[in-house]
């Protein structure tokens, strides 16, 4: 038997984007792991990707083109071949760009974070045609938008660095399950006398691992920061030397958080007043005795109505007691800004022809539901009459899912769904090309979480007649006649381009030593603002951003209450009086593994978590079938009773493919499509819902 090992890149939705070894024994892999030498990864993958051989090799694979046979939904298929399929899609693709190209939309999002399989040749492609361009908000914009008001980029403390700190606030995430090479740093830090704290409404598996848990109100964290503002000022808990130095809007701050008490922080957040000003003097009081104070921030806090300013907001607190000025100091909550990416030449927005009479077109794929169903406006342009989805399963993963599901259903809607499995979405497509997984391709990644570029290497060909997302459209723009040299680069020519080379940070960065040696660092300070030099406008912390005067916002750091509260929307919480957030299980991501069987025998089923005073008033006992609704639809899930969640909190972890659940339904039905304050993103976690007991069947 003949046995090789191929370096790989983990190419899932995850801060960690973990190097990889695939071990390959006559063509075909038997496992895959952490590579131990990389220093993030450390020989150490989650449960789910440990898995990803069976998931490779899953019977339900799709491994050649199909048509539908059935009506949309029902998800009837027969193989054709890749020469019927392009034909089929560019005929029709021809035919609607002859009206208006911008009857077509791309969807897609991080199925792959790659750089090559992600938006490469699929934006070279739709740029060529003059598609509607798709505003890829789903997951991060609002914090992001955010955070780079207050630091002016998508740069933070390196997570290397966490086991160093004296102190870490992880805020809004849960890395026991989204951010596993982190929370190792942050145990290391623990048994080296660190204090963890987790804010989090519920008690995940990461909260109930740290000294301390505040549980404020969904929706609440940037009031909570607020309120530390306001102590470690009053408390004169200050780096007076780094304020005066390296942030702008001191004073303005001041007299901002002045109105933050902590009896009004502690009553917005719905947590006891001790609790706030015990967090800020431990904060404080780290910082002010020369010890490293960290926050791991995460995505969680931006999935309400005030999502933009809460990032924006908790970002403000290091530079307030000069935490910066430590490597295992400051904050993170994406390292994404750290890469000179070369977007423009791997996507080329300049083959978009400017058509005055149709100005191009942008469509938030957070408001899919409404937007499939929109008819042809002035103010809309065209309706939607195509949409290409890849790397993306809009079906289960988009805010309130029966309207999805509805524009989905349209029989005038031309679909075509690039995938791996028969997902929520495939069921819609009317083309089904099918996809390679990040064994079988070619690709480099970026991370969000770490600062080293990682190679994918195809360790096995392809299975079936499955093509890599490049091969697909570089395929179709063949058919669409495009004739522009840059659809014949290969795989490995566009990983070549994905990153500046001249760039101080990726200097010498060349694909063929990469791809050998998997992996290179950027070339990043240790502590990026110990002496200011921030990316804003100002150079500096912007406590006041004069850019978000600019753009109509709030300059300074303030609170917007969720759209759905209690306190906020109470005529709404008379019929729906329990705020319901839907974060990640622990073997799954998205909706990526639901359907590999023994992570999702691990699973179990759907499950709410119910504190025991909601479920008591309601007759629920643990492991009712209960039913959860609100104004825009309903789903059946299972009761957990515990304290996990805070009371008037109840929690649907994870997003369930719809047809792996009993009720054909996942958390997704109870959403909305309302945005965020800043990047136009959903509010996943801005939701009432009333939860009885489902009535027996
Ligand atoms: S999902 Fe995250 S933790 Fe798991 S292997 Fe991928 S990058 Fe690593």
């Amino acid at each position: 038997m003949s046995t090789r090992l191929v370096r790989a890149a983990c190419p899932h939705d995850c801060p960690d984007t973990c190097a990889m070894l695939v071990t390959v024994a006559d063509g075909r892999a038997i496992e895959v792991r952490g590579d131990p030498d990389h220093p993030n990864t450390a020989g150490v993958l989650c449960t789910k990707v440990s898995r990803y051989v069976e998931r490779t090799y899953h019977p339900e694979r799709l491994l050649y083109p199909l048509k539908r046979i059935g009506r949309k939904g029902e998800g009837r298929f027969v193989r054709i071949g890749w020469d019927e399929a392009l034909s089929t899609i560019a005929s029709r693709l021809r035919e609607i760009a002859g009206r208006d190209a911008r009857a077509i939309l791309p969807y897609s999002y991080a199925g792959t974070m790659g750089a090559v399989q992600g938006e490469s040749m699929a934006m070279r492609f739709f740029n060529c045609l003059g598609a509607s361009q798709l505003d890829r908000t789903i997951c991060a914009t609002a914090g992001g938008t955010g955070y780079k008001y207050t630091i002016g980029a998508k740069i933070g403390t390196d997570t290397e660095q966490y086991e160093h700190a004296k102190l870490i606030l992880i805020w809004g995430g849960n890395p026991v399950a989204s951010n596993l090479h982190f929370w190792t740093k942050a145990q290391e830090a623990k048994r080296r006398g660190a204090i963890l704290v987790a804010i989090d409404p519920y008690r995940s598996l990461t909260a109930a691992k740290c000294q301390h848990h505040i549980a404020l109100l969904p929706g609440t964290d940037a009031a909570l920061a607020l309120g530390l503002m306001h102590l470690l000022i009053r408390d004169d808990q200050l780096d007076h030397d780094y304020i005066e130095r390296y942030t702008i809007g001191f004073e303005q701050l001041k007299a901002r958080v002045a109105e933050w008490t902590p009896q009004r922080t502690a009553d917005t957040c719905g947590i006891p007043v001790e609790q706030v000003e015990s967090l800020a003097r431990l904060y404080g009081d780290t910082a002010m005795s020369g010890e490293p104070a960290a926050i791991r921030l995460s995505y969680g806090v931006q999935r309400v109505r005030g999502g933009g300013m809460a990032a924006r907001n908790i970002a403000c607190l290091p530079a307030l007691v000069g935490a910066w000025r430590h490597a295992a100091g400051g904050v993170l909550l994406s390292s994404g800004d750290s890469y000179p990416k070369r977007t423009a030449q791997m996507e080329r927005p300049d083959l978009r022809r400017s058509d005055p009479a149709r100005p191009s077109r942008t469509i938030n794929m957070s408001t899919i539901g409404d937007d499939l169903l929109r008819p042809a406006s002035a103010d809309f342009g065209p309706q939607v009459e195509a949409v290409i989805v890849y790397n993306s399963n809009p079906v289960a993963v988009a805010p309130e899912s029966a309207k999805v599901a509805r524009g989905f259903a349209r029989e005038d809607l031309f679909t075509v769904v690039l995938e791996q499995f028969k997902t929520d979405t495939v069921d819609y497509a009317d083309i089904v090309l099918p996809a390679t997984t990040q064994l079988e391709h070619t690709d480099v990644h970026a991370s969000y979480g770490h600062q080293y570029i990682i190679a994918n290497n195809p360790a096995i060909a392809p299975l079936g007649e499955a093509k890599p997302n490049t091969e697909a459209f570089r395929l179709l723009a063949a058919q669409m006649g495009f004739t522009d040299p840059c659809f014949s680069d290969t795989d490995d020519e566009l990983a070549a381009q994905a990153f500046d080379a001249t760039h101080p940070r990726a200097r010498g960065y060349d694909w063929n030593r990469v791809r050998d040696d998997g992996w290179m660092k950027l070339d990043m300070p240790a502590a990026p603002f110990a002496l200011g030099g921030f990316p804003t406008p100002s150079g500096k912390c912007e406590f006041y951003s004069e850019q978000m005067l600019q753009a109509g916002l709030d300059p300074l750091p303030a609170y917007t209450p969720p759209y759905e509260s209690v306190a906020s929307a109470p005529e709404l919480a008379k019929d729906y009086p329990l705020a319901m957030i839907s974060p990640p299980q622990r073997n799954f991501l998205n909706t990526t593994f639901v359907n590999v069987q023994s992570l999702r025998a691990t699973e179990g089923e759907p499950h709410l978590d119910i504190h025991p005073d909601d479920a008591a008033v309601r007759g629920i006992a643990d492991g009712d079938l209960v039913r959860v609704f609100n104004q825009r639809g309903e789903l059946l899930a299972k009761a957990r009773v515990s304290d996990a969640p805070r009371k008037g909190l109840v929690v649907a972890l994870s997003i369930w493919w719809k047809k792996l659940a009993a009720d054909g339904r996942n958390a997704n039905e109870l959403t909305s499509q309302r945005l965020t304050d800043m990047g136009r993103a959903p509010t996943f976690y801005d939701v009432l819902v009333q939860v009885e007991k489902a009535p027996p069947s």
